[in-house]
Formats: structure tokens, sequence, C-alpha cells
């Protein structure tokens, strides 16, 4: 389609679906979010790095050819004030991935968060946060080399539905009375908030068939299904029960349920199997802290989803590293996860790992994963020879901090093995 502000690349192909599966040319268009405050630093650098990675793993057989769309300041300098707009969403519906540094949500009355908005408006339903350590990471665990989990938070339902009204409106006290009066559920204080949390079948199979998914694809060896079953049973112990349910009716050769691993094979998982199991979400923050080992994909939903990716990615290093993605059934979006660091705009000074790692989940995507491992392995020696961001610098003994730009440029020095 013709795009008002965007440029199309002279070069470089659409990625497409056939039968429900990406066929990714070697000169895929990517699309990319610049995004806001330092989002010019850690994009700049991590493009040096993606391209640098591709050029090295493939010879020049592959090659990006990135096309920019706007959101956030960028996008409301261009659109005269709009901060979101349509053809961004038209983008990425014809050219299906992309990635997105972090946006400001602007102060202020009726502004919806822009994150959120590209979520839903996109229906990217699966929130992915793969944790893991990189050797040499600051981290305040001491063996943090045993956490290697993938998260899978449901991004649309949930608390998150924004179904809520506010003390003293007369929409809360039509349905406080309507409660009371009606279904008979009296156990809350007068004049009380009241939110929905809807979670459905549908919504809940959809992020866990994801999670199953990127298990077999992968090669995890478990998906554990974490929610609060036990206070809240119609919403996060349905989720429980329709994991189940779906893991045996639409994967009944790759999974076996923990109880059955019990049962019928003396607590030993048959080989090949893919066991399902499932924690209470505050026994989970435990687990992830004493035993992280028992823990490979996690499906989880929206709320506890939020708390623990945060709680998880602060094991292992902290939102400077963190990356993720948002995915639906075509439409892959990836993301720094922290915000836009305001006051280290134009420093060159700010960690690009969060965004850098996400650019490698969408390497790995394409099924890249030659690239991809480059990076990691470059990144890995470049923190060994103690070459850091100020973050990581004021965590460390004897690092020699660099700015943003140096810290890229190391990478790709140590990536063609200078
Ligand atoms: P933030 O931008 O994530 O920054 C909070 C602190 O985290 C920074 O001051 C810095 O800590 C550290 N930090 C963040 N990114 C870093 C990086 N790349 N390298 C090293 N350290 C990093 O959170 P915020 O200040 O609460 O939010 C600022 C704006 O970002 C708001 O407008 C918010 O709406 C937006 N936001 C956007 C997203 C998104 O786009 N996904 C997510 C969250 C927030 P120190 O100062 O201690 O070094």
């Amino acid at each position: 389609m013709a795009y008002d502000k965007i440029t199309v690349p002279g070069s470089g192909e659409k990625i497409s679906f056939a039968n429900g599966a990406m066929q990714v040319p070697d000169n895929p268009i990517l699309l990319f979010i610049e995004g806001d405050g330092i989002g010019y630093d850690i994009m700049t650098a991590s493009k040096r790095i993606w391209d640098a990675a591709v050029e090295k793993a493939y010879g020049g057989r592959r090659q990006i050819s990135w096309m920019e769309v706007y959101a956030g300041e960028k996008a409301a300098g261009l659109y005269a004030g709009d901060y979101m707009p349509e053809e961004t969403f038209a983008a990425f519906r014809e050219y299906k991935v992309g990635i997105k540094g972090p946006l400001t949500t602007p102060v202020g009355g009726g502004f919806r968060s822009l994150n959120v908005t590209l979520r839903q408006v996109l229906d990217l339903y699966s929130c992915v946060r793969p944790v893991r350590w990189y050797n040499g990471v600051p981290s305040p665990l001491k063996q943090p080399q045993d956490i290697d989990v993938v998260i899978f938070r449901e991004n649309t339902e949930d608390t998150y539905a924004g179904i809520e009204f506010e003390s003293g409106t007369p929409e809360n006290a039509k349905l406080a009375k309507f409660l009371r009066e009606e279904m008979n559920a009296t156990n809350f204080f007068a004049d009380a908030g009241l939110g929905i949390k809807p979670i459905s079948p549908f919504g809940s199979k959809r992020l866990i068939r994801a999670a199953i998914q990127y298990a077999i694809d992968r090669k995890r060896s478990s998906v554990t299904l974490v929610h609060k079953g036990n206070i809240q049973k119609f919403t996060e112990g349905a989720f429980q029960k329709w994991g189940y349910e779906l893991a045996a009716e639409e994967f009944p050769e790759a999974t076996i349920s923990w109880d059955e691993v019990a049962a019928k094979h003396g607590g030993e998982v048959p080989d090949g199997k893919i066991v399902v199991q499932d924690t209470i979400a505050d026994i989970m923050f435990q687990k992830m802290l004493l035993r992280p080992r028992e823990h490979d994909v996690i499906a989880t939903t929206n709320l506890n989803g939020d708390y623990l990716s945060d709680a998880l990615a602060a094991e292992v290093g902290g939102v400077g590293i963190a990356p993720g993605a948002n995915i639906g059934d075509e439409i892959a979006l990836f993301e720094a996860t922290h915000g836009t660091a305001p006051k280290y705009t134009n420093l060159d000074m700010v960690n690009p790992g969060s965004l850098l790692f996400s650019g490698v989940m969408m390497l790995e995507h394409l099924d890249w994963f030659d690239a991809a491992e480059l990076i990691t392995s470059a990144y890995e020696k470049t923190i060994d020879q103690r070459y850091v961001t100020y973050d990581f610098a004021r965590q460390m003994d004897n690092a020699t901090k660099v700015p943003t730009s140096e810290f890229a440029t190391r990478i790709i020095e140590n990536m063609n093995g200078a």
C-alpha cells in the first residue's frame, strides 16, 4: 500500500504467511520504531550490531532492509501531533515483523499508553520474555546461571482489560447494587472501587498454545502454568484447567502432565515429552529464587506475568538487559522492556542490552539462529573484557565504563574476532 510519511526501502521483500507458516525471504523488510528518550542511542547502536551479525553469519547472502515507522514523539512531530498514526498499524499488518525502542506516554488526560495501544490494536496476545543470565553480568544471585526461563504472559485480558468503576460514581453504584441485590455478592465495603477480571477459554488457550508450541520448537523440557487458582477459582483456576485440557487435546504426543508422570512413570519423565505442570503464583517467586532449574517455559495470566517478568529480570541483571516481544498470530513486535529514561537522552550512555537482545529474539523468530548466536557470544566476551555501560560499571569491580556507541563497536569487533 502507499504510505504518507513512511518510506518503503528500494530493496527487500515482505515476510508472508502460507498455511499458517511464516515465509522469510533472504532480504526481509523489517520495521523499526526508534523510540523516545534514549531510543535513538540504543536503536542506532543495536542496528549496527544486528546488521554486522547478519553480514558475518551469512556473508551477504542474507540482509535486513530496515523500514522506519513512527510512534511517540517522533510521530507527533511528523503527523501533526498524532502519537500513534494509523499508517504505523497498517505497516505492521503488511510487513508483519518489527522492533521498537521505548515510547513516552504523554502525561495528561486522553492518552492511552502507546505500548498498550499497539498490543491491543494489533492483537499481540503473547508477551514473551526470555530470562537468562549472560556470563559476567552483575546479578544479586549466587547462581544466576541456573535461571533460563521464557515467560509467556497473556497480554489482552485480566484486570488489564480496563473494566473498572470508580468509587463514588453512578456506574459504580449501579454495579454495586446489581452485585448485592441480584448476584448475592455482598462481601465488599460500601463505596469500594470495583474492577472486573475477565479470563476466557479463548484468550487463555491461544496463549498456552503459543507457549507449548514454543517449547516444542525450541526443545524445552516443561511448561509451567502459573496461576492464583486457589483463591480466584473461575478466572485463575480456569486458566490452569484450560491449560491442561489444551495440552491433552492438542498436544497429546508432545506433552505429558506432571500428575501422569508421577502416577504412571514413577516420577521419571518419558524421553521426548514436555511436562505440563502448574504452580501457584506466589510460590513461583520463591521457587525462582531457590530452585529455578525446575522451570523452563512459563505460561501465565496478565497480572501475574507482569510481576514475574520484572522480578525475574532483576535476578539476572535488571531492566537494562531484559528483552521482550509481543506476538500475535502473524505479527510480532519486539521491544526494549525499559522506558525512555529521559534524563539520559542523547548522552550516549545507557545500556543497549534490552533492545539488542530483543533483536536477538527477532533473529531467532526469523530462524536466523547463527546471527543471533554470534551476538550473544560477542556480548558475553565484551562483558568478560569488562567493557560495560554505566549501569553495569557501578555494580562491577575493575570495569571500564564506555559509551553506548563504543560498547556496540566492541561487540562488533569481538564478533569479527578482533
Ligand atoms: P525507565 O525509563 O525504564 O527508567 C527508569 C530507570 O531505569 C532509569 O533511570 C535507569 O536507572 C534505568 N534504565 C532504564 N533503561 C536503561 C538502560 N537502557 N540502561 C541503563 N539503565 C536503564 O522508567 P521511567 O523513568 O519510570 O519511565 C520513563 C518514561 O518511559 C515514561 O514516559 C514511561 O511512560 C515510559 N515507559 C515506556 C515503556 C515502553 O515503551 N515499553 C516502558 C516503561 C516506561 P538509573 O537512573 O538508576 O541508572
